[in-house]
């Protein structure tokens, strides 16, 4: 299986012009196959990243996306419209939305619910707080979020799944800390049993796990030396292009 390195640009940046400029360098770095490199800009630049990526190296995805797929839902952009956009991945459940939109685990399965029923693979990030983790909730809160998150989930529709383990306290280096790189192994193998225990073997072969949590040039291949890791989830330093097609020519 290819390394997925997915960027996650966030709420950045600020105008189309600073986007296009990203973007076509992304396109210049990005040129080779054998790692599979996906950019998740805000909304309103996803149709400039259809025309500057079409159908290269690069592939586009979203940061998030509403469970119906039209009608009444002011400010919401639905599957449909993404898939319409040329969009294949769609980021959901991330912690940025857990904690400061108030978003909760049964809307987040119902995203992973629309997003496979419309063609578009999911990466459903999962991960613990500090306090989680001090009080050694880590493999609880992690189970819990993977159950409630995949609910809607048959055993058919898993194979296309990815999942971010994303530990809130590495992200953007928010508390100063990062994860060691087997910290992130263990709880790789542990969304694998997960899965393993819940849709069959054959289901654990096919999902992806990814690792995100304050990844750059310098830390990457340290979470990719084993092979339970399928790829990254990469926020802040996605931002920097340089930075970025470096790591991604360096796995
Ligand atoms: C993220 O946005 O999912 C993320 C992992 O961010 P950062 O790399 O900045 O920690």
């Amino acid at each position: 299986m290819k390394k997925l390195i997915i960027a996650n640009w966030k709420c950045n940046p600020t105008t189309l012009k600073e986007a296009q400029k990203m973007m076509v360098g992304l396109r210049a770095g990005i040129k080779n196959n054998k790692i599979e490199v996906v950019v998740c800009p805000p909304f309103v630049y996803l149709a400039e990243a259809k025309k500057v990526f079409g159908v290269g190296a690069v592939k586009i995805g979203s940061q998030d996306c509403f469970w119906e797929n039209q009608g009444a839902f002011t400010g919401e952009v639905s599957p449909t419209m993404l898939k319409n956009l040329g969009v294949k991945y769609v980021i959901l459940g991330h912690s940025e939305r857990v904690m400061v939109m108030g978003e909760t685990n049964e809307m987040t399965a119902k995203k992973v619910k629309a997003v496979l029923s419309t063609g578009l693979t999911p990466v459903v990030c999962i991960g613990e707080t500090l306090e989680e983790r001090n009080q050694s909730k880590t493999f609880q809160i992690v189970e819990k979020k993977l159950r409630e998150s995949l609910k809607a989930i048959k055993k058919q529709q898993v194979g296309e799944l990815v999942i971010a383990y994303e530990p809130l306290w590495a992200i953007s280096t928010n508390q100063g800390l990062t994860c060691a790189p087997d910290d992130a192994l263990t709880m790789a193998l542990y969304i694998k049993k997960l899965i393993a225990e819940i849709y069959g073997r054959k289901a654990k072969e096919k999902v992806r796990v990814l690792y995100g949590g304050s990844v750059g040039s310098d830390n990457a291949n340290k979470y990719l030396e084993n092979e339970a890791i399928d790829g990254l989830l990469v926020g802040g330093a996605s931002l920097n292009i340089k930075e970025f097609t470096a790591m991604v020519k360096n796995i």
